[in-house]
């Protein structure tokens, strides 16, 4: 995308984000990548009067693997203290699940996660209709006590809920602290560590992050008391098993966080790799109507998991309660307050 284009959706997004002439900004890359977001950034916080510093740290060792959590901050504490002093961060290179992260938000500065491709940011710009609707969505799941996924593919499985702050994730931020991710759209939780019981089928067509890949064959997860005991099925359930044996860590068997999508400018069908290389699935997270179910860590929520080994799974024409009280009912939003 060429620089006005981008700097005009940016300065959208700046805008949405509350930031004013007064503040101090730092958008944060790492080696090559990422460089053209920082300009936009920079020229579109300039249109707005507010200052912003880049900065760029080293390019981490290719290891090929997603391991979330492990930055090159972690060895650079002054660093870490020093961006502690902005209002807020733009992040470009993705330190969720950080314990960077977590301390940068702990004083006070705010933090977007900017690493999908120009075009799905254009498409999926933040609004303050979105904004409304996932906070309508995390008012009834963050009061709610048990959720019951079902579907007709054989996914039953029970959520005890209420250990756990609800998220929401609207593309922007303008609270002190507070993180957001552009694209989004949708909300979650996580269960007490020993309070998820059930089995979920992942049906042909949901979508396996970070695999990026659509399941073609059933993947059938059992769960026992908020641990995977089991994952068969054809071709993807192989990718699955190997996927998480390769971490060596028996917590990435943990059940995540869970929720559902409200967006309803994420379409399922527009994951493609070829159209939007390097994307991490932000659109088929947000996709409404989506049930969005997670293995790994939880220590973005509050929890002691912090494994590096994280699957994130939305799942389509599913069926959602929260106590009782249908949500969702196969893929199609049905809750009075969110229609
Ligand atoms: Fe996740």
């Amino acid at each position: 995308m060429d620089l006005g284009s981008f700097t005009e959706i940016c300065v959208h997004q700046l805008r949405m984000s509350g930031v004013q002439s007064d503040e101090q900004l730092v958008v944060l890359t790492q080696g090559d990548d990422r460089l053209d977001y920082a300009n936009a950034f920079m020229a579109a916080s300039r249109v707005l009067g507010a200052s912003m510093v880049h900065l760029r740290l080293p390019a981490p060792p290719p290891t090929g693997v997603w391991a979330v959590g492990q930055t090159a901050l972690a060895s650079m504490p002054e660093v870490v203290e020093s961006l502690k002093a902005f209002d807020m961060l733009i992040d470009c290179v993705f330190l969720l699940f950080s314990p960077e992260q977590m301390a940068i938000q702990a004083a006070g500065t705010r933090i977007l996660t900017v690493v999908e491709p120009p075009e799905l940011l254009a498409r999926m710009p933040p609004s303050i209709e979105l904004r409304e609707k996932v906070e309508a969505a995390a008012a009834i799941l963050s009061s709610a006590k048990v959720m019951h996924v079902t579907s007709r593919h054989g996914t039953d499985v029970v959520y005890q809920l209420n250990a756990y702050p609800t998220i929401s994730e609207y593309a922007c931020t303008d609270e002190p602290g507070r993180w957001d991710h552009w694209p989004s759209g949708f909300v979650f939780t996580g269960a007490s560590d020993d309070g998820v019981d059930g089995t979920i089928v992942v049906a042909p067509g949901d979508v396996l992050l970070p695999q990026n890949t659509y399941v073609r064959s059933p993947v059938t997860y059992k769960i026992d008391r908020g641990l995977v005991t089991d994952i068969s099925g054809g071709l993807e359930s192989d990718l699955i098993n190997s996927y998480m044996a390769s971490f060596n860590d028996e917590r990435g068997r943990a059940m995540s966080h869970i929720g559902w999508g409200m967006n309803p400018d994420a379409k399922w069908h527009a994951m493609s790799p070829g159209l939007f290389p390097g994307g991490m699935g932000m659109e088929p997270r947000s996709f409404i109507g989506n049930v969005l179910f997670s293995t790994g860590p939880n220590n973005e929520l509050g929890g002691s998991n912090d494994t590096a080994c994280h699957l994130d799974i939305p799942l389509r024409a599913c069926s959602l309660l929260l106590d009782d009280e249908p949500v969702i009912l196969d893929g199609r939003i049905v809750h009075r307050d969110l229609i």
